[in-house]
């Protein structure tokens, strides 16, 4: 299997990982660097981690670095954690070692019935998704290519090992992980017969765990290529979010949009940061205008309450998808939201962030900006004025300007100090405090707003 004599490509290893594999060639083992680290090296990124396969059992693997600590972070899959005392500031460096494995039958679509470990490297590489993901590297015993990843990699190509389809039904999320290596790597397509299967096999993912279809979700809609991926792969996408087939074709009728419901949700989503819950906010901002449609004398489109039907759509996806309660939340606000009219005036802007928070406001403006970029090009206008709340908004922010109770001259002590009865009214005279001061009625001045109060005391008395 070794090719060292043909290997002109030259990996650079990181010390603490050069250790593990000297310490395990030193033992009589042999050792690579596998998969996600070799692909990128290859196509000159630099790897985020870097994993070593070895024919050494982990027990050996413990035995060889007993100098050093081990940890059994995966044992029934042949995986350990070896730190590495080879950090480049002297830190311990996490490196994950597997022993060269193969994979028996996969009865469920979802894992393996057992795993075995074998002395072969072309047997592990055998069990790995994509040719691209196939390929191993030693500095002493070269790459071990047995499916030819290089010459994909150099073509931009994202083939299964073997037959795709049988590789897609033993493990349904490879289907996913085709799109999202799609949406990743720019300039990489999806060969002919693997973008087939993975059409074909689809219905598959239905079988994966939220947790790992999230996880690759996640990566697939912070890549770059995410528009271009989604919209040659609807029905794979739809297969884990089927709230987004109605919108499919679903014209809009309406002058302000020139993109069907999915094309602009897809065109959204490409235009917001880089962020999971970001993206998937702009992903479902829509999803609620299929089942909203009504037309107008005209026949023009209109959606009246769409915003509140895609935020219940969002909320019941983002908790399929079991994500953490912050994200879900998010997401569903940013959709909620995604369909104000700002009115051109300060106060709205200071309601507005009461409502969001700050981070959230400034989220909300890149929904608001990409929501408008993916319509038609005469709404560009508005861009103008997200800048200009942008603007308001860092300025309130820095002059800590009162928007909320939290910086009104006054708290609840200091009313209650007044003689303001405890209970519900002083949360609704606090808030009526921040109205008034948010409209200019009121100065944001201790006195002025006592005040106001003993006046409202007197008043009721
Ligand atoms: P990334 O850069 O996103 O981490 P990666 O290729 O390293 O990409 P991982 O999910 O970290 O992806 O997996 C590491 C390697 O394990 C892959 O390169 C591939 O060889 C193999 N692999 C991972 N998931 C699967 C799977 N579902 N089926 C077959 N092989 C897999
Ligand atoms: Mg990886």
């Amino acid at each position: 299997m070794s090719e060292s004599g043909k290997s002109e490509v030259k990996i650079r290893i990181p010390a603490a990982v050069a250790t593990i594999l000297e310490g395990l060639e030193a033992a009589g083992f042999q050792a690579y660097i596998v998969g996600g680290c070799v692909r990128d090296a290859l196509l000159g990124m630099e790897p985020h981690d870097f994993d070593v396969t070895t024919d050494a059992a982990p027990q050996q693997v413990e035995q060889v670095f007993r100098a050093f600590t081990v940890l059994e972070t995966g044992l029934k899959h042949g995986t350990v954690t070896v730190l590495s005392p080879e950090g480049e500031d002297g830190a311990r460096v996490p490196v994950e070692v597997t022993t060269f494995r193969t994979e028996g039958s996969y009865s469920d679509g979802r894992h393996p019935d057992a795993v075995s470990f074998t002395k072969r490297i072309g047997e592990d590489l055998a069990r790995r998704d994509f040719t691209m993901n196939a390929i191993a590297y030693s500095p002493v015993r070269g790459f071990a290519d047995p499916f030819d990843g290089r010459a994909d990699v150099k073509a931009g190509l994202i083939r299964a090992v073997g037959e795709a389809a049988a590789r897609f039904r033993e493990d349904g999320l490879r289907i996913l992980r085709a799109i999202r290596f799609a949406a990743v790597l720019p300039g990489f397509r999806i060969e002919e017969e693997t973008a087939r299967a993975a059409k074909e096999t689809r219905a598959l993912l239905s079988r994966i765990s939220a947790e790992r279809v999230a996880q690759e979700l996640a990566k697939l809609l912070c890549g770059s290529q995410v528009v271009p991926v989604l919209a040659a792969f609807p029905e794979i996408l739809f297969q884990v979010i089927p709230e987004l087939r109605p919108a499919f074709g679903f014209s809009q009728n309406n002058p302000h949009h020139v993109y069907s419901v999915y094309e602009h949700s897809i065109l959204s989503c490409g235009y917001v940061p880089p962020a999971f819950h970001l993206r998937l906010a702009a992903l479902l901002h829509d999803s609620g205008k299929p089942y909203c449609y009504a037309e107008d004398e005209e026949g023009i489109g209109h959606f009246h309450g769409h915003a509140a039907r895609s935020a219940a759509i969002a909320e019941a996806v983002t908790s399929r998808l079991k994500l953490d309660r912050c994200t879900c939340e998010r997401v569903r606000l940013l959709v909620e939201m995604h369909d104000i009219r700002w009115n051109g005036t300060v106060p709205m802007v200071k309601r507005l962030l009461a409502r969001t928070g700050e981070e959230a406001f400034f989220e909300l403006l890149a929904l608001l900006r990409a929501d408008t970029k993916a319509q038609a090009p005469a709404e560009s206008a508005r861009l103008a004025d997200y800048a200009e709340m942008e603007r308001l908004a860092r300025e309130i922010l820095v002059q800590e300007q009162c928007f909320s109770r939290r910086q009104l001259a006054v708290n609840g002590s200091d009313l209650l100090a007044l003689g303001f009865p405890a209970g519900p009214e002083l949360g609704a005279i606090l808030d009526e405090l921040v109205d008034r001061v948010i409209d200019g009625r009121l100065p944001n001045e201790q006195e002025a707003l006592l005040a106001y109060v003993r006046n409202r005391l007197a008043q009721s008395e």
